[in-house]
């Protein structure tokens, strides 16, 4: 359940309210909102009466959830989450533009994608570090000496950073060095992994997995928040489905449903959704337009050589192009790029 504090409830008597559904077993959290504090609180709803809560003092009610997933929805909070980092926020006015290239290959690589994406108007920084290949024999990235290159090349350029994280070892590794975690869709329902990412001191970019349902997503986002991370950011990447003709299918629906569903910032990757650059600009204006909180674009100095995801990549000036098209269109769903 989710109790709603009144406006000028003070922190003592939330502290007695938190108390109480603590003795009997719930396990609870502060939620800030713009106006007030909700507590969530999930445990067994028989072992309490909601009434014996509601009429404490500094309460204004006691709502009961009905959804699986409770402190990400809607209900919990009104108002959209903002994810900030150094630079960027999701979930705000100003759309988060994530770019860069698949994997992090050399030094002059990633500068040379850092310099660009930064020049057309891009605040995050992306670059695999620990790549996630269906092959075995498919370059793996360069791991730690990779993240030490993503950290220098955002410190240069002034971009913060996410890279992909695929066990707990490369997540704390990870951690020292960027500024977001990425849990790819293959690891979406890797539910230890989840659990380490509330813990893990980091906004976490949330993929949406190959085949999983809206309430599939939102319930790996709930195993992050309720181990203690609010900062989710959800990402969704294109799905299987019989279609060949592109990589995945992108799922705009889900987008706009995600929206009414959960407070947390929902950002588009067009690239890994199409797996063809040349569609890779009409699917990020279609996301802004379905009311996505950002994009995240494979952006590389030189495709034809890239180590990963050549074919959806774009290059420096395709790059700019498509954010040149992004900014009226932008203004015109009251966003700014
Ligand atoms: C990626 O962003 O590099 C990636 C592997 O994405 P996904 O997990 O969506 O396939
Ligand atoms: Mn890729």
């Amino acid at each position: 359940m989710v109790i709603v504090m009144k406006l000028h409830s003070s922190p003592e008597q939330m502290e007695k309210v938190n108390s109480k559904l603590r003795e009997n077993g719930f396990r609870t959290q502060m939620i800030q909102g713009v106006k007030r504090i909700v507590i969530g609180a999930v445990g067994d709803r028989q072992a309490i009466n909601a009434s014996q809560i509601e009429t404490m003092t500094g309460v204004e009610k006691v709502l009961r959830i009905m959804k699986p997933y409770k402190m990400v929805c809607r209900e919990v909070r009104e108002e959209d989450t903002i994810v900030r980092v150094t630079g960027a926020e999701f979930g705000g006015p100003r759309l988060a533009v994530v770019a860069g290239p698949c994997a992090v290959e050399t030094k002059d690589q990633l500068y040379a994608a850092a310099r660009a994406v930064k020049q057309a108007g891009a605040t995050v920084l992306r670059g695999g570090t620990y790549k996630p290949r269906t092959s075995p024999y498919s370059f793996q990235g360069l791991e730690e000496e990779g993240l030490h290159l993503l950290a220098e090349a955002g410190a240069a350029t002034g971009l913060a950073t996410v890279t992909e994280v695929v066990d707990e070892e490369s997540m704390q590794i990870a951690a020292r060095y960027v500024d977001i975690l990425q849990i790819g869709a293959r690891n979406m329902q890797n539910f230890r992994l989840l659990r380490l990412a509330g813990r893990a001191g980091k906004p976490i970019l949330l993929k949406r997995g190959l085949s999983a349902t809206v309430e599939e997503w939102l319930m790996a986002a709930e195993y992050i928040v309720c181990s203690g991370n609010e900062n989710v950011i959800l990402c969704e990447r294109g799905i299987r489905t019989f279609e060949t003709g592109t990589r995945n299918t992108l799922d705009l629906s889900a987008v706009a449903l995600v929206k009414t569903l959960t407070h947390l910032p929902v950002i588009v990757d067009p690239s890994h959704a199409t797996g063809k650059r040349e569609l890779v600009g009409s699917m990020s204006r279609a996301a802004v337009a379905a009311g996505a909180d950002g994009l995240i674009i494979e952006v590389h100095p030189d495709p034809s050589v890239a180590l990963c995801d050549g074919p959806q990549s774009l290059d420096p000036g395709q790059f700019e192009g498509l954010m040149n098209t992004l900014r009226p269109l932008a203004a015109a769903v009251g966003r700014e790029v």
